[in-house]
C-alpha cells in the first residue's frame, strides 16, 4: 500500500487478489506492523480499532509530518525545517535525545472550510 490507507482498503486490495480475509485479521496485522516500526498510524482517531484511523508505510520513508483534517479526514504531508530544529532545540533543552516525532496538525482542511462556507470568506 502506498501513501495513506484505511484498514478497509487494505481489506478491499487483498480481497482483489483473492484473498479471504477478515476486517479483524486486517486490524491485528496493522497493529502488529505499528508495534515493528513498518507502518505508523496517523489520522483522527485515538482508537486503535476505529474505522477512521489511517495508516502509512513509514519503513525507511524520508520523514514528514501531517495536517490532519477533523472533518473529512484528509491527511496531508508536510515537512518543515524550522519546525524540526524547534523540537531538536526544545529537547536539548530538556536533555532529552530525540529518537523521533510524529507531529499531527489538526483542522478543517481548505475543501472543507470551502464547503462549510460556502465559498465565502476564502481569501
Ligand atoms: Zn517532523
Ligand atoms: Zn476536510
Ligand atoms: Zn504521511
Amino acid at each position: 500500500m502506498k501513501g495513506h490507507f484505511q484498514p478497509a482498503h487494505v481489506l478491499e486490495a487483498m480481497r482483489s487478489q483473492g484473498y479471504g480475509l477478515s476486517l479483524a485479521t486486517v486490524y491485528r496485522t496493522l497493529s502488529l506492523l505499528a508495534q515493528a516500526g513498518i507502518v505508523t498510524r496517523v489520522g483522527a482517531s485515538d482508537d486503535p480499532d476505529s474505522a477512521g484511523s489511517w495508516y502509512e508505510h513509514t519503513w525507511r520513508r524520508e520523514h514528514h509530518d501531517h495536517l490532519v483534517c477533523t472533518h473529512c479526514g484528509a491527511v496531508i504531508e508536510f515537512s518543515y525545517p524550522a519546525i524540526e530544529v524547534l523540537q531538536e532545540a526544545v529537547a536539548r533543552e530538556h536533555g532529552f535525545v530525540l529518537e523521533g516525532h510524529s507531529l499531527e496538525l489538526k483542522g478543517i482542511c481548505a475543501r472543507c472550510r470551502e464547503n462549510i462556507t460556502g465559498g465565502v470568506g476564502k481569501t
